[in-house]
């Protein structure tokens, strides 16, 4: 059995894990303390926030089908909230495909998915080499792992280009590819009015995203309630002193929903670097036979789970037709 590395354990890592196991010998690795990457959840006291992707769609035919699987299984469920979209018009329904969560929490799903791979996790990877053949790694307090017949970065790709060498035929579809941040706005109340909606999506100005996260199958009826920053506007303010980060984040949002969310009794912020992806190689996975490496994550597609899904199953298809 070949020997193989996959660096993070988020949908699209552990995708290309599950499709390489029954082939090869796999070993993850992640620099968190838990599997899900972006498809996370933050809890403080009682309450939890999907701090990151907050549902997801489904229209490939084999992402439907994984899809299906996680309902049957109990760790998938649609999510039926009442979906508004705040205009300078008006409000009007946001309409799109069916929603669907990860239950009882967003982290749940990539934990189930991960089951029984082998997964070493609160390793950061800082140095890949490449030699005779084999891939040795290094983590950040200086163990070597390997040697590796192949190896899969599956992390967002201005991570990758830190690591990555600059022979890998495709380094400017790397570095072409632009993330974009997004704050989240973490907020818990003792009782919650029903504003009228479970998601509110707004077309302008700093918060571009509200949802009742309690509103979705499995969480526990706690009011709680996520607001992302719009993009362009988190960038902008990426380096900006967190205080008027959320200040400015909880006037635009308490704005958009017509009601005072600085009444929250827990507030809480976190920024995401790399949330969202503006300009993408549109390839499923960027491959490079002679390195014996493959590039994955959900900006080889432009964002989204279901593309995180699609860039892992094609990584780990590109490295078994390359051993
Ligand atoms: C705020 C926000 C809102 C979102 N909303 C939605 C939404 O509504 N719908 C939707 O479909 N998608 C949404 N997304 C996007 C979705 O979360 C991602 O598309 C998906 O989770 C990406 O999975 P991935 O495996 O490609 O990357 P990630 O989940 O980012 O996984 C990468 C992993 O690599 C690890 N890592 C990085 N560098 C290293 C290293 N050097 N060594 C070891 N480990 C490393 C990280 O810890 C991480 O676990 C949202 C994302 C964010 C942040």
């Amino acid at each position: 059995m070949k020997n193989i590395a996959v660096i993070g354990a988020g949908l699209s890592g552990i995708t290309c894990a599950r499709r390489l196991e029954s082939h090869c010998n796999v070993q993850v690795f992640d620099k968190s303390r838990g599997v899900s990457g972006r498809m996370s959840t933050r809890y403080a006291g009682a309450f939890e926030f999907d701090h990151g992707a907050q549902y997801f769609t489904a229209h490939h035919e084999n992402f439907r089908a994984e899809v299906i699987a996680g309902i049957d299984a109990g760790q998938l469920a649609p999510w039926a909230g009442r979906a508004l979209y705040h205009k300078s018009s008006g409000l009007e329904p946001d309409k799109g495909a069916d929603r669907f969560t990860a239950i009882p929490r967003m982290n749940s799903w990539v934990k189930y998915l991960a089951r029984g791979l082998n997964v070493t996790l609160a390793t950061r990877i800082i140095n890949m080499k490449y030699s005779g053949g084999q891939w040795m790694l290094t983590s950040q307090d200086g163990t070597q792992f390997g040697p590796f017949d192949a190896a899969v970065m599956a992390i967002p790709a201005p991570q990758a280009e830190t690591l990555i060498s600059p022979y890998f035929n495709a380094i400017n579809a790397v570095k072409n590819t632009k993330m974009d941040a997004c704050f989240a706005l973490m907020l818990g109340f003792d009782d919650l009015p029903d504003l009228g909606w479970d998601s509110l999506r707004v077309d302008r100005g700093p918060a571009a995203w509200l949802a009742i996260n309690h509103s979705k199958a499995g969480r526990p009826k706690i009011p709680s309630l996520v607001v992302h920053g719009a993009a362009a506007w988190s960038n902008e303010h990426a380096e900006i002193d967190r205080e008027q980060v959320l200040s400015e984040l909880i006037t635009a949002a308490s704005k958009a929903a017509n009601f005072d969310l600085s009444r929250a009794k827990h507030q809480a912020l976190h920024r995401w670097l790399y949330a969202s992806v503006s300009a993408a190689p549109n390839k499923p996975c960027l491959h490079d036979a002679a390195l014996n490496l493959a590039l994955c994550g959900d900006w080889c597609l432009g964002g989204r789970v279901e593309n995180a899904f699609l860039s892992g199953q094609a990584a780990g298809q590109a490295i078994l037709e390359s051993l």
